[in-house]
């Protein structure tokens, strides 16, 4: 087939989109993919000719389950559970699980598929799955999260495993949530494997891990700002999310001599002109995780802080900011009043949280942007290092940890450089880690021929 005959970008988002009706998170993730891969492609007959774009924006497999489970005063809950498998041309499926009420089929399938990018990206062997339930932790006693974590775990076992699919933590699945799920695992499999990661460091966990993705992210934050001979120190970060990407981000900005000036939930956001600093990061840490309290709260400890209730914070001018809440919360609109106030590099600790305008904006501006697959690689990878460490049955130093997380993320940057230099001085890390992800993933897809 000649070059000149194969579909168009827009004909082929046309076909994603046929047949993924109601699903655009899911046809968003794959035209920010697309766009760059096309043009990637053009003179790549083999991609072309084995369809591979076409096959990674179709998982390998959905599989959705009903879950019951009873609640505190023996009512029956009916929810739904998924495991997108998207990829496993490189390495077992890898991906989180996550419990939040917005979650769809769409969502996990637009996580997958990023996720498949995203751990090629880390040099590690995995592959890219997501899965999750539209169960909503909020408000729930802890007994009922441990009803509903077991009555998924009976459908999901089935589907997991050490060398098949390893699951982890997302949005509200924590610690707690990998100990009641895993505890199910054994208990139905009489198996003590490494099936689930971010796990207690009594039983198979990493140093590190709970850290990973936010310290990874302003490592690679740090690492973009070298690009332009510039560091952290005295910069003003505005971060979204309270959770544990977030706080995370923020521990490692301090650290690394910022600022921290805002923190959210879904809630609103709080802006402490003086800056969050460590003692504030634990109250915050403490509050949310253990006492379960809302962000608005901030403001009845730390009387110079304001809260503004509904709002996301991209409107404070600052150096630098960090999106660390969810997909989506940072429009095109927040994307220019970013630039024109002076914000310098973006870093995404959520997944997708810029649209596909606020992203196009970005890229105009030239300023320096790393979309979340890219920068927010690092808990993955962390998990990747734990599959090796229950494999060897064996624990890292933290020390060995750290500096293979910063090696990591040095990695990914470099990447990114390879494909998306632009020539004077703007680097393009959209396409670079798009570019890099894929071409990995491709390459031994080709290997394996049709299947
Ligand atoms: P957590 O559950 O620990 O925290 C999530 C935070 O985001 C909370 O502050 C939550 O507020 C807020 N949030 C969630 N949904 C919404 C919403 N619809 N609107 C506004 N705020 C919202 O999750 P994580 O910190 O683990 O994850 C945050 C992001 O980072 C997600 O996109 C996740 O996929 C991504 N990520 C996480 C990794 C990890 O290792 N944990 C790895 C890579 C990416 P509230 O308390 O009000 O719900």
């Amino acid at each position: 087939m000649a070059v000149s005959d194969h579909v168009d970008l827009p004909t082929f988002m046309e076909g994603v989109k046929k047949r993924n009706p109601y699903q655009p998170e899911f046809v968003q993730a794959v035209q920010e993919v697309a766009e760059d891969i096309f043009e990637f492609m053009q003179d790549k007959e083999e991609y072309h000719s084995q369809q591979i774009l076409r096959r990674i924006a179709e998982p390998d497999r959905v599989v959705s389950f009903r879950v019951c489970w009873e609640d505190d005063k023996g009512n029956i809950r009916v929810q739904r559970g998924w495991r997108v498998q998207n990829n496993n041309a490189i390495g077992p499926y890898k991906g989180g699980i996550r419990f939040h009420p917005s979650v769809t089929e769409s969502v996990l399938k637009f996580l997958a598929f990023e996720q498949t990018f995203k751990n090629a990206l880390t040099g590690l062997p995995m592959g890219g799955g997501k899965g999750g339930s539209n169960f909503n932790p909020k408000g729930k006693s802890v007994r009922e999260i441990m009803r509903f974590c077991q009555s998924f775990m009976t459908e999901l076992y089935r589907h997991i495993g050490a060398d098949i699919d390893v699951p982890a933590g997302d949005i509200g699945v924590g610690g707690r949530e990998i100990g009641f799920m895993f505890g199910q695992y054994k208990r139905i499999t009489n198996n003590f494997t490494g099936v689930l990661t971010g796990k207690g460091l009594e039983w198979g966990g990493s140093l590190i891990r709970t850290e990973a993705t936010g310290y990874g992210a302003v490592y690679f934050l740090a690492n973009m700002l070298a690009t332009r001979g510039e560091d952290l120190a005295g910069k003003t970060a505005v971060i979204s999310g309270s959770g544990n990407v977030a706080t995370h981000a923020a521990e490692k900005i301090v650290q690394l001599g910022g600022k921290v000036l805002t923190l959210s939930d879904s809630g609103g956001y709080i802006h402490d002109p003086d800056g969050i600093d460590q003692e504030k990061i634990d109250w915050v840490k403490s509050h949310k995780t253990h006492r379960r309290g809302r962000i608005e709260e901030y403001v009845e400890a730390y009387p110079g802080a304001s809260f503004h209730a509904g709002k996301t914070p991209w409107g404070v001018p600052c150096d630098v900011a960090l999106p660390c809440a969810t997909q989506n919360e940072l429009l095109g609109d927040d994307a220019r009043l970013l630039i024109a106030n002076g914000c310098k590099a973006v870093a995404e600790g959520a997944n997708m949280p810029t649209d596909l305008d606020g992203v196009h904006v970005f890229k105009a501006a030239k300023i320096l942007y790393a979309p979340g697959k890219a920068s927010n690689a690092g808990g993955v990878a962390v998990s990747g290092l734990e599959m090796s460490q229950n494999s060897e049955r064996r624990s890292w130093k933290e020390e060995e940890l750290q500096q293979m997380l910063k090696d990591i993320m040095a990695g990914i940057h470099k990447s990114c450089l390879a494909y998306g230099d632009q020539g004077g001085g703007y680097i393009d890390y959209v396409k670079g880690a798009n570019i890099a992800g894929f071409k990995k993933v491709a390459d031994a897809m080709l290997a394996f021929g049709v299947v």
